[in-house]
């Protein structure tokens, strides 16, 4: 006989439980939360949730104290703990099923901002690993390095291309007013500085973006538009040079090589893979 498919149904809900777990740890300002770090702490009564997973090695399921969970590559997630008996050094835990990361994210403190992670997670955007080369030749656009710009033209500094949260998908009021994202330390709305989010009223920006190449391009503005939304890319205008202008924010690693992230599932690649 036929019946629900209840392996689709627990993959669904597994997926939703990882995201809510990684927006948990992302809400707290960085990629790592971390509940406790050395074993001593595991016999301190240390808050750090105890869950139930195999070792890894034997299939043989036994209980963990959860000392971190780290998201990785902006979509993954690396859990690491203590075994409660035996071994007294910290490990990554293998596959969790929902309910154990139900219990972890349950043991994350709320923060001002948020105390429920649910709807963030559901505006979270499926994204894909691919390389930089990969993105910036995606419209098969021809660029120039010209490093001398910023000397030879400030409107740069004031023509950013608004920046574009790869993310989550943007929130909006009860008007349809887009919701745009509050300083850490005081609540103010940001406001768009250059490639930065910038805090009018405290002056707090978080994980400023430093770029250190400028690429003259031949982008057109629907170039700029798709290569912003599906890629994240920095762009600004040069109004000396009547065109947009590709902004990089690291140097020293072959294009290739950079990892990078894209909504766009036809453009998942390795790194080193080509367009
Ligand atoms: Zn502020």
């Amino acid at each position: 006989m036929k019946c629900t498919d209840a392996d689709s149904i627990f993959r669904e809900v597994q997926r939703q439980i990882e995201k809510e777990l990684i927006v948990a740890v992302q809400v707290h300002g960085g990629d790592e939360y971390i509940f406790f770090e050395t074993p001593e702490d595991l016999a301190t009564d240390k808050d750090g949730p105890i869950v139930i997973a195999d070792d890894g090695y034997s299939n043989k399921e036994q209980y963990w104290k959860v000392s971190k969970v780290a998201v990785v590559n902006t979509t993954e997630l690396e859990i690491y703990g203590f075994p409660m008996e035996g071994e007294e050094y910290e490990r990554q835990i293998g596959y969790l099923e929902a309910r154990q990361l139900q219990l972890i994210i349950e043991a994350i403190p709320a923060t001002e901002k948020v105390k429920n992670v649910t709807s963030k997670a559901n505006r979270m955007k499926k994204l894909y690993h691919t390389n930089f080369s990969v993105a910036v030749s995606w419209c098969n656009n021809d660029i120039v390095l010209c490093n001398k710009l910023p000397e030879i033209d400030p409107s740069i500094w004031e023509n950013f291309e608004p920046l574009v949260n790869l993310e989550y998908e943007p929130e909006y009021d009860e008007d349809g007013e887009e919701i745009k994202p509050k300083c850490e330390e005081c609540g103010t709305e940001l406001q768009q500085d250059g490639p930065n989010w910038i805090c009018p009223n405290c002056g707090e920006c978080e994980d400023p973006v430093e770029i250190y190449q400028w690429y003259i391009t031949d982008c057109s503005q629907g170039d700029v538009r798709y290569l912003s939304e599906a890629f994240g890319l920095i762009f600004t205008y040069s109004d000396l040079l009547d065109c947009y202008v590709l902004c990089v924010t690291h140097y020293g690693t072959a294009w290739d090589h950079v990892d990078w992230v894209t909504t766009n599932p036809n453009a998942e690649r390795k790194l080193g893979e080509k367009k």
